[in-house]
């Protein structure tokens, strides 16, 4: 539709949260069973109230999410995990799944991160590494042309969208990832600027297991790459549109970025 013949109206009636690349597809998918049957039942009494019913039912989905207000709710009560599965929605599997590349004996080899036997943290020397490395690319210009290197793309052809629970980065306006926040971003362009330095066997990591070394990285971290401030870990419980899970989130106490965070269903099947 041409936005500028666009009625006010429709602005209006317009719910970004659940349209767009906030759409959940089961409770899209809910609604159209639903939309379905009302035009079913109204085929019964009257045909042009049938087609009156499809049209409005398909332009509310089309344009709030959802047809039936709380389907959200249903469809986190009521679709099975299975179903939930199919769009995507369903617990993560073990991160090993995909490669077998192992990122833990990576980190280990290269020395990147020590193990005192209770727990596993950056070396400190690599530590000092990663933190000047991103106070290099902690600016806008900087953070634009280290990622349109990493991306080997024109650095004008990416963009970033933040809100509160995620940073995107955009190519061309298509979402190509999503981050925890921007200094997450920041820290995981810095850990690439590092590691190739430091380790000769980072430039053959495969690509599919590039980000989950960098992701390790950033769950090792003990202080903000960006800040300095220190990291806190914890469980949290996070709601999404169509079900309520835990996670493990590692947030720094100085700038409030959340640079680390996974299911927690998805931590305890590694333990
Ligand atoms: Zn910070």
């Amino acid at each position: 539709m041409n936005p500028q013949l666009s009625p006010g109206f429709l602005k209006d009636l317009r719910r970004p949260e659940y349209t767009g690349d906030n759409r959940c597809l089961p409770c899209t998918a809910v609604n159209l069973v639903l939309a379905a049957a009302l035009t079913a039942a109204a085929a019964v009494v009257s045909p042009p109230a049938a087609v009156a019913v499809a049209l409005v039912s398909l332009a509310s989905i089309y344009l709030r999410g959802y047809l039936v207000p709380g389907t959200p709710e249903l469809t986190r009560r009521h679709l099975p995990e299975r179903v939930l599965a199919w769009f995507g929605k369903s617990e993560p599997r073990a991160p090993v799944a995909g490669t077998d590349f192992d990122v833990v004996s990576f980190l280990d080899r290269a020395a990147v991160v020590v193990d005192d036997g209770e727990d596993v943290a950056l070396a400190p020397e690599f530590q000092t590494r990663l933190e000047a490395a991103a106070r290099d690319l902690d600016g806008e210009a900087a953070t634009r042309a280290a990622a349109a290197e990493l991306l080997d793309v024109d650095a004008d052809r990416l963009s970033f969208v933040a809100d509160d629970a995620a940073w995107r980065v955009l190519l061309d306006g298509s979402i190509l990832g999503r981050w925890e926040s921007r200094a997450a971003f920041v820290t995981d362009l810095a850990a690439d600027r590092a590691l190739a330095a430091w380790s000769e066997e980072w430039a053959s990591v495969p690509g599919d297991a590039r980000g989950r070394t960098l992701s390790a990285i950033r769950a090792c971290l003990e202080a903000c790459p960006v800040c300095g401030g220190e990291i806190r870990l914890g469980t949290e419980s996070v709601r999404s549109c169509c079900r309520e899970y835990e996670v493990v989130a590692a947030t720094c106490r100085g700038c409030d970025a959340r640079l680390f965070e996974t299911d927690a269903r998805a931590v305890a099947s590694v333990e």
